[in-house]
């Protein structure tokens, strides 16, 4: 039997696993089937606090994950299969085993949508990015592609505005599901040129490990062309890892949870952290903030109860 399990071993559950191994709560980390998170798939990182020259995702997740087992975290590998929080203990099936805690903190954070291109996938923090927030202030005077048709695709696109000297915003409809005034600004930025009803068929140039252009296509009439970019960032969603948790914990129509107050679930005695319940901000800090929060939360409910 745990007092906590964290769900989740990116900036939340990290951070999560620090506070709470400090309180002596020992607990459990499930690193779950993306170990590290989102920073896990970045290259430097340069707008995390107390880091003036940067450091490298995965680098600082690591080290958040030494500091929380220098206090006693324990990290196991796998995912959380199926979860019953009808009663406490919660129960947890991590990779056909199952585990009690008395409280729990889901950080099973949100992984982005993308498009599924083998090119994609293999420049994924080598020019190809899910977050313009992150990797936009590395493409200053170089031209940048972004793909998708909604609020994000936009203000994206906008953001990287401020550094990009050029930012094409290919989308695959010529409806947008973006918002009139997200969409009316974009449109009038000048920086932005916009791509209706095209689809990316490939991203160049794996072989190089650096993006240097994109092979685009549209259907009617029939064209087939490359562009040349530098930066490629997919705004197509994200998808909350929120799937054993169905049906229980409240999510909003999305799959994100619904934050009850502070980091409370519906269900008292879970709590939530990161991007799993954060579609707004999705930054290393302020999921690494909402992890202390979960922690100090747990931490004063196991007390109030005596543990
Ligand atoms: P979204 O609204 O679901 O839009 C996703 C876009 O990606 C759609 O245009 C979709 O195209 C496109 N797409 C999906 N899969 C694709 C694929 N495989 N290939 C090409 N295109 C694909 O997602 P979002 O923009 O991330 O927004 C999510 C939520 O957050 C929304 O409710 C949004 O309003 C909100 N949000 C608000 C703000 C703000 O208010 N400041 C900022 C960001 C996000 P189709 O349209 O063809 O399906």
């Amino acid at each position: 039997m745990r007092n906590v399990i964290i769900i989740g071993s990116g900036c939340a559950g990290n951070t999560a696993a620090i506070y709470a191994a400090r309180a002596n709560l020992k607990p459990l980390v499930v690193a779950g089937h993306e170990p590290g998170g989102q920073l896990s798939i970045t290259t430097l990182v340069e707008n995390f606090p107390g880091f003036p020259e940067g450091i490298d995702g995965p680098d600082l997740v690591d080290n958040m994950k030494k500091q929380a087992e220098t206090f006693g975290a324990e990290y196991v590998h796998g995912t959380v299969t199926e979860a019953d929080l009808s009663k406490r203990p919660f129960r947890l099936n991590i990779d056909g085993e199952w585990q009690e805690s008395l409280t729990l903190i889901i950080a099973s954070g949100a992984s982005a949508r993308w498009l599924g291109l083998p090119s994609e996938q293999k420049l994924i923090g080598h020019g190809v990015s899910s977050c313009a927030t992150c990797d936009g202030a590395f493409y200053r005077d170089r031209k940048v592609m972004v793909i998708g048709g909604g609020d994000t695709a936009m203000e994206e696109a906008n953001f990287l505005t401020r550094f990009a000297s050029e930012v094409t915003l290919v989308h695959r409809r010529d409806q947008f599901r973006a918002s009139k005034v997200m969409l009316d600004r974009a449109r009038a930025n000048p920086k932005i040129k916009f791509l209706h009803n095209t689809v990316v068929d490939e991203v160049h140039d794996a072989s190089k490990n650096e993006v240097t252009g994109v092979r685009l296509r549209q259907a009617d009439p029939e064209k087939v062309w490359d562009q040349e970019v530098h930066g490629f960032f997919v705004a197509i969603g994200h998808i909350p890892n929120t799937k054993p948790f169905t049906g229980q914990i409240d999510l909003d129509r999305d799959g994100y949870i619904v934050s009850h107050g502070g980091a409370q679930t519906n269900i008292k005695g879970v709590f939530h952290a990161g991007d799993v319940q954060d579609r707004a901000y999705r930054q290393a800090i302020t999921a690494a903030g909402a992890g202390c929060m979960a922690a100090i939360e747990a931490e004063r409910f196991l007390e109030a109860e005596g543990h």
